[in-house]
Order: C-alpha cells, then sequence, then structure tokens
C-alpha cells in the first residue's frame, strides 16, 4: 500500500490565527421574568401565491385569532407578484387585525432556492426581490441595509435555500406537519451551529390551501387544509412586550421553541450557572462557561399528558448526549454538566411523547407522530461578532 504519513508533516507549532482564545465580555443575559411567551406561524401562503387555494389573507387571521395565535406572518411567494408584496399581501384590505400581529414578510422565492423574511414594519422588499441572482456579498449588503430578519426555508431538498448561511438570522428546522421530512434540516442546524453560527431555528406550516366555503369551491389540494394549516408547527418565543419588533427580536435572539400545534405543551430550557436553584438563561442565551458543572432545566408547559412519559433528547455539539424519560403534571427534566472551559458548547433539546389532538386540523396529530417539540440551543463560548 505505502502511502503518506500524515503525522510527518503535522506541525505542532501551528497556531490557527482564526481561532480566538478569548472571545471578550459577552453581552449580560437578559432577564428571565420580564416577557411573555406569544405563539405563531411564520409561513403561510394567501391568496396572492398564485397556487395557494381557498385561503384569503382574512381567512387566515380569523382562523390564526380562533385558535389562540398571537402572530403570523403571512409569506407571500414574491416572484408571482416581481417583488411587489407591498402592492399586494400588504395592501390587501384584509391585512388588518386587533388580535393577531402581523409580521411584514414575503418568501423570497429565486433559482436559487427560498427564504422567508421577517419585519415589524414594511420594508422595500423589492430591493431583496431585484437582488436575487447577485452574489452572496452583495446581497448581504442589501439586506443589512434592509434591517430585515431572513429565515433559511426548507434548507434541504427542493427550493432548499442556496445562499450563503452568513446572510441568514435564523433557519425552518421543522417546515409543514410532516416531523419525519425534516431530519435533513436538523443536519443543517446542527452543522452551522457547530461552526460558530448562532442561527435559530423556527417553525413555519408552509400552509397553501384553506378549506372550502362550499363544496363547488373544492381543489385537487383543498385535503391539506385538514392536515396542514396555520399552527403544524407552533413557533413559541419569549418577547418582553406584545409587540411585532418583539417578536423579531426574539426570533434573532433565538428565544425561541417549536411545538406541533398551538394546543401541544411548550418546550422550555434553563440553565443555573451557580448551583443556587434559580435559573439564570434559557434557550437563545450565550454566557461564558465557568468551568463548574451546569444544571439544565427542561419543563413542558401546557397541556401534558399526566400518565403517560415523555422522551427528552439532549443534543450536545450535534450528537446525542443523554435521553430522559419524564411524566407528572409538568412533566420536567434536570440534568448536569460541565461545558468546555474553552471553546464553542451548545445544548438542545427535542422532546416526544402522545401527541395533542387540534380538531381544527383533525388530521395534524397523526401526521407528526411522537413529535412534541424542540428548543433552541443554549450556548456557551460563542462569539456574538463571529
Ligand atoms: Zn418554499
Ligand atoms: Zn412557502
Amino acid at each position: 500500500m505505502g502511502g503518506v504519513c500524515f503525522s510527518a508533516i503535522a506541525q505542532p507549532s501551528h497556531k490557527n490565527p482564526w481561532i480566538k482564545a478569548d472571545i471578550g465580555k459577552l453581552p449580560p443575559i437578559a432577564s428571565l421574568t420580564n416577557g411573555l411567551w406569544l405563539k405563531g406561524d411564520l409561513h403561510v401562503h394567501s391568496r396572492h401565491s398564485t397556487e395557494s387555494s381557498n385561503n384569503p389573507v382574512g381567512k387566515i387571521i380569523a382562523f390564526s385569532k380562533s385558535v389562540g395565535i398571537d402572530y403570523i406572518c403571512i409569506t407571500d411567494h414574491d416572484n408571482h407578484v416581481n417583488g411587489d408584496v407591498a402592492h399586494h399581501t400588504w395592501a390587501d384590505p384584509e391585512f388588518k387585525s386587533d388580535d393577531v400581529l402581523l409580521l411584514y414578510g414575503a418568501e423570497w422565492t429565486t433559482v436559487r432556492g427560498h427564504g422567508n423574511v421577517f419585519s415589524a414594519k414594511p420594508y422595500n422588499h423589492q430591493s431583496l426581490y431585484d437582488v436575487r441572482d447577485q452574489r452572496d456579498t452583495v446581497i448581504g449588503r442589501i439586506k443589512k441595509g434592509l434591517g430585515i430578519h431572513l429565515s433559511a426555508n426548507h434548507p434541504s431538498g427542493k427550493d432548499h435555500f442556496g445562499y450563503s448561511y452568513d446572510i441568514i438570522n435564523s433557519l425552518e428546522v421543522w417546515n409543514s406537519v410532516l416531523w419525519s421530512k425534516n431530519a435533513e434540516a436538523i443536519m443543517i442546524w446542527d452543522d452551522m451551529l457547530s461552526s460558530g453560527r448562532k442561527l435559530t431555528g423556527r417553525g413555519g406550516s408552509d400552509a397553501h390551501h384553506g378549506i372550502p366555503e362550499t363544496p363547488d369551491k373544492a381543489t385537487a389540494n383543498s385535503g391539506q387544509a385538514k392536515a396542514n394549516y396555520v399552527g403544524t408547527p407552533t413557533t413559541w418565543v419569549f418577547a418582553t412586550a406584545r409587540t411585532k419588533q418583539a417578536v423579531v427580536d426574539a426570533l434573532t435572539n433565538g428565544r425561541v421553541s417549536v411545538s406541533a400545534n398551538p394546543y401541544a405543551p411548550r418546550v422550555e430550557f434553563y440553565a443555573d450557572l451557580d448551583d443556587n436553584g434559580k435559573m439564570d438563561m434559557m434557550m437563545g442565551d450565550n454566557t461564558k462557561p465557568t468551568g463548574k458543572a451546569v444544571k439544565f432545566r427542561v419543563q413542558l408547559t401546557g397541556k401534558t399528558v399526566s400518565d403517560t412519559a415523555y422522551t427528552v433528547t439532549v443534543i450536545k455539539n450535534g450528537g446525542k448526549f443523554n435521553s430522559f424519560k419524564t411524566s407528572g403534571k409538568i412533566p420536567a427534566v434536570e440534568f448536569t454538566d460541565i461545558p468546555a472551559a474553552t471553546g464553542r458548547t451548545y445544548y438542545r433539546v427535542v422532546v416526544e411523547g402522545p401527541g395533542t389532538p387540534y380538531p381544527e386540523v383533525p388530521q395534524a396529530m397523526a401526521l407528526t407522530g411522537n413529535m412534541v417539540g424542540l428548543s433552541n440551543p443554549i450556548y456557551f463560548n460563542f462569539d456574538p461578532n463571529f
């Protein structure tokens, strides 16, 4: 066989100049109590997407309100209106609500795949549409100037997000009611996290079709409305206020978890850094490791099934760390670990267990299977200036 002895060419004195020994002082962790949980759907198509059916804006908003959804982003395909979403979705007379926070956005629909924009206020979407075929450095500059949150949609498979992950703030790690189809999206998320990118994982139903008002309005796709609609899955954010800006800020900072539907329990993930029994940080937060053991707590809040076990799987740096069973009135798991004193570490959790009925979307529960929800990571030593 022969071959090269690689150890002979190793350079023990080599220092990678890109790896920082010290990332400097990190901003303080925000309050764990000064805020509220809001639930929503970040990927819905209305009649302004040409392939949708029976799904006017007013119907989406009324449905959202009826199932307790706090915020939505109607993300119509921008290429169906040549980028002019401002004069279509946002100008629709039905695009208004006193109850549901309506984010401004669209699905950036390009030859290189799809991404969603989320914004608290109107922005110049046309300029993002116009720049879509340019180099990523140019697109990144335009995106930054617009001050928007850009998110990679369904990152694997058809219409995957084919741009640099350096220009986005989040990824759609759970697209539609069909949880089992998201394994590659989760793999991509873990790769991005492991490489130092602090990117939020979020959900989106990608619903296109509503239930027809009368049987004669049914289309070949109308059946989808009973299986995949607003809230399958539901993205929870811990927002500092009930405002659109606070929702977008929470999406960016990662205080986010995703649940199977609006009635399914919410996954909350906390860490106690100094073993005083009081939680100091939650998912999305980033701090420096102290070298001491950290106590983590996973909690399911909401309508849980008390006589059935939930399985909590902990992922550390992209690999399985451990898995635990829990049940009870408020199912919770605590575990301890010592994050590395140098280098990055992240922990995130996936919860499986009994499904939660969603009567308004009656076929959803069976299609989601035993997937209950997932958290965003708790981060140690991630460089905010990456
Ligand atoms: Zn898409
Ligand atoms: Zn879509």
